[in-house]
């Protein structure tokens, strides 16, 4: 790193950009690891707060800016144990994260959301106490893809989240846990779309694979994303593969694609898929493919034909998401059977298929919901807990 490039966030701070930053401000470069761990390992965003620093350095730092960057201002606990905390950063916007405890059995949430990939290679060491926890986190405030069935989409992008912002939501949620719980997977399907965020997204990802920090393996991240296709590239590249992928495809021709989502037309389905065959995917891996069923859109039994051939031989698992219905429109999800109609198509030609569950629902956490919700308050539901 050359002296000359501006320092990242106090909070995004690799152990390397803590010692250029600690010389900077005349102190011993040897703090950089314990101010790293402070934050990453313990989760303690207030330099005030970290005791065993000279006090000095402690307000320096803080003077500096390491300081919490979002507040919780909203917990909601749905029946299931999913858990919504809405998070408000200083400028007043606000975005969801959702905690995502497994379920035991196949097709769990996690399993589902968190990709194959995890589930796949998961040898299960966690001991049987330990539950663990999928936590989805936003990228964006709102997002400018445009798609029609999605409250993101429908709100148009606020901004860009920075990857302080990103990587605080998960030190946020961690914090948040009971204490037999533990974050196992991550997954960037919140709001926003993280590729049209790159360079914000690659530093959340790094941090998030650090070893003396977060530590998570970057097979257990997913990133979920509309088919940015140059971004793909970049991220198969940067990542060399490892970064798990989910890709919203939702549609088996163009012109129905372009429909959902205007994306489309920049990035037709042909190019999407040529970008994910030479995705350096590694071996025993697969791509996670959504497929949000819109009734009357993309639902028919002859567009789940289409997409066992048009997947024929490729990678991937299909996770088919009835949709949440949102406020702005009147699309609507299918119903059940014509769902399991769907799934049986593709069952039947021989791919591993779920239909997500819908967790949280009753506390609006289902992904593609988290938009609107705090700028525009809604009508109260009941709750398990909610804590304000
Ligand atoms: N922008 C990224 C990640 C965020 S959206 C992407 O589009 O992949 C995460 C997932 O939620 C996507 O598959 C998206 O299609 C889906 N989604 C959005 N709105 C939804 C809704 N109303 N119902 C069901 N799924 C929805
Ligand atoms: Fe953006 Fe994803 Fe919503 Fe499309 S589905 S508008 S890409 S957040």
């Amino acid at each position: 790193m050359s002296a000359s490039t501006p320092l990242p966030h106090p909070l995004v701070r690799t152990p390397e950009e803590w010692r250029v930053a600690l010389a900077a401000l005349g102190e011993r470069p040897f703090r950089a690891m314990p101010v790293f761990q402070w934050i990453h390992r313990r989760g303690v965003m207030d330099a005030r707060q970290m005791s065993d620093l000279p006090i000095a350095l402690r307000d320096k730092l803080y003077e500096e800016g390491l300081a919490p960057v979002l507040e919780t201002t909203t917990v909601r606990r749905s029946l299931d144990d999913t858990r919504k905390l809405l998070v408000q950063f200083a400028d007043g916007a606000t975005v969801e994260t959702v905690l995502i405890p497994s379920v035991s059995g196949p097709g769990s949430a996690a399993e589902q959301n968190a990709d194959a990939a995890a589930a796949d290679l998961d040898e299960d060491d966690a001991a049987p106490e330990v539950r663990r926890v999928t936590q989805c986190i936003s990228t964006q405030v709102g997002c400018a893809m445009g798609c029609v069935f999605c409250a993101s989409g429908v709100a148009g992008l606020k901004r860009h989240l920075g990857s302080h912002e990103i990587v605080s939501q998960v030190l946020e949620g961690r914090n948040a846990l009971d204490p037999s719980e533990q974050l196992r997977n991550i997954v960037l399907m919140g709001m926003g779309e993280p590729l049209h965020n790159y360079d914000e997204t690659a530093r959340t990802l790094r941090l998030l694979n650090h070893k003396d920090g977060i530590n998570l393996s970057t097979r257990r991240v997913t990133v979920s994303t509309s088919g940015l296709v140059p971004e793909i590239d970049r991220l198969g590249k940067e990542f060399a593969g490892q970064v798990t992928l989910a890709i919203s495809l939702h549609a088996t021709t163009d012109e129905r694609r372009t429909a959902l989502m205007p994306i489309n037309k920049k990035y037709p389905i042909g190019e999407l898929l040529a970008a994910l065959r030479r995705y350096p995917l590694p071996k025993r891996r697969r791509f996670t493919i959504e497929f949000t069923l819109v009734a009357g859109q993309n639902d028919d039994v002859a567009e789940a034909r289409r997409l066992a051939s048009l997947l024929r031989g490729m990678p991937v698992k299909i996770n088919l998401i009835p949709m949440n219905p949102i406020e702005a429109s009147t699309l609507a999800p299918p119903d059940l059977s014509g769902v399991l109609a769907f799934q049986k198509v593709l069952l039947d030609a021989g791919y591993s298929c779920f239909v997500r569950r819908r967790r949280g629902d009753d506390v609006d956490a289902a992904c593609g919901q988290l938009a609107l919700l705090g700028a525009k308050p809604r009508p109260k539901r009941p709750f398990a807990s909610d804590k304000s």
